[in-house]
């Protein structure tokens, strides 16, 4: 399918073909994200409560933007039509992806709120607006899902106070999204889904989302891959009867492996959904977090994308994410979602959550709920205060010193490398 310009009214050349172009530092004008809040949510709208077209910057717009400089954004699109459902809302989001990158110049990163978009100083001598964006989406929604939406309308804040204001209702959003699947198990279906979306970037990657096991970049649940296979049946979520159990410890079926053998173009041959010492799932740019394994400490540690720090590991984040995003399996490593740490079946092959000694402190303060449910459901109701943080330190001999102090269950664990 190839979109020429004409199609949609922008001054900037748009198409596939630009999607896996960078936007480096020497050419890049000005970006939204990276320190500041960048923010995407899709919402359903009444038939009679929007304007079709209709695409609103709030505030600064490029022209009011300095060079060099970083600024808050949140995109926030309304979709109304007689077919559409609200389930199909986190499938139309997770789109604004690869729709900004698909224009020349413009480079798009992440997704929910920690999204980025890096602007071009030749995407800006063009006469780019904020509001190209809007209407990309605009006519890309209608394009690609005729059958469900009737109505798109955009709205672009660039006000903290407005990004702010949006980014606590999506967050509100995320989270009921996540717990739509939190009471099933990878037992109770026949049938997971594949994710193919990332494969232009991270060619040989396939995320395969089963219930307990949410797609890395933290914006396709079960659920959502369903509903995205409903809107579209030839398009990236495909089921995949998993056939088999070839090993039910690490999660391995036969089902899978043929299917991501084929999705792969033969790169993959096989992996385990609930182990990142053995095989892991591969991973690719756009995970939430990366967790990696911490020998000394008989444990593993994760990172999310959005802290900048050092880590126990030695790396951080952009490293890990540098050294293996590219969609390959890294035995002792794997990309995973924020939300699957609290999954049942997290690393559960390698012992699971108790092996979880290290993560940022803003990471662990996001999912202190689940994480304090599951320490009391695994029988440690104060695990929660054994996992250290960058305040405890971020060398595994620190870490290591803490968890003997608080008697943290890793240490007591079989070795993590049999
Ligand atoms: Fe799909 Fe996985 Fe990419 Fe998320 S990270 S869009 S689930 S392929
Ligand atoms: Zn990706």
């Amino acid at each position: 399918l190839k979109v020429t310009v004409s199609e949609i009214d922008i001054p900037l050349s748009y198409g596939p073909a630009f999607e896996g172009e960078r936007v480096r530092k020497d050419d890049l004008y000005c970006q939204f994200g990276a320190k500041e809040q960048c923010t995407e949510l899709v919402k359903m709208a009444e038939m009679n409560e929007i304007e079709d077209g209709k695409v609103t910057v709030v505030g600064p717009d490029i022209k009011d933007c300095e060079e060099g400089k970083a600024y808050p954004l949140a995109i926030f699109v309304q979709v109304a039509g007689r077919e559409f459902q609200a389930d199909f809302e986190p499938i139309l989001e997770r789109q604004i992806h690869h729709l900004t990158n698909y224009i020349q110049g413009i480079m798009h990163i992440g997704q929910r709120d920690i999204a980025w978009v890096r602007v071009s100083k030749a995407a800006v001598e063009k006469g780019f607006s904020l509001e190209h964006i809007g209407k990309v989406l605009h006519a890309k929604f209608h394009q690609d899902f005729t059958k469900i939406a009737d109505k798109v309308e955009v709205t672009l804040y660039t006000k903290k106070e407005d990004v702010d204001k949006l980014t606590a209702t999506a967050r509100a959003e995320y989270k009921m999204r996540d717990e739509r699947v939190e009471k099933m198990t990878d037992e109770s279906v026949e049938t997971y889904y594949s994710c193919t979306l990332c494969q232009s970037f991270a060619p040989n990657h396939v995320c395969t989302v089963s219930p307990e096991r949410t797609g890395l970049c933290g914006a396709y649940n079960w659920m959502d891959c369903k509903a995205s296979f409903e809107i579209n049946p030839t398009g990236p979520n495909q089921p995949i009867e998993k056939g088999e159990c070839l090993d039910p410890v690490l999660g391995q079926w036969k089902g899978v492996n043929d299917f991501v053998y084929k999705a792969s173009r033969g790169n993959v041959t096989h992996y385990n959904f609930y182990s990142m010492v053995y095989d892991p799932m591969t991973t690719c740019g756009c995970c939430e977090a990366i967790a990696a394994m911490l020998p000394m400490c008989n444990g593993i540690m994760t990172v999310n994308r959005d802290y900048m720090g050092e880590t126990p590991c030695g790396m951080k984040f952009t490293t890990l994410a540098g050294v293996m995003g590219g969609g390959a399996s890294s035995p002792g490593f794997v990309g995973h979602s924020k939300y699957n740490v609290t999954q049942r079946k997290f690393i559960a092959g390698d012992g699971g959550i108790k092996r979880l000694v290290w993560m940022p402190k803003i990471f662990k303060e996001e999912i202190k709920d689940r994480l304090i449910k599951r320490g009391e459901e695994i029988g440690i109701p104060n695990f929660y205060d054994m996992i250290a943080d960058e305040t405890v330190g971020t060398t595994e001999e620190e870490v290591y010193e803490f968890l003997q102090k608080v008697g943290h269950p890793a240490l007591e664990m079989d070795p993590i490398v049999g």
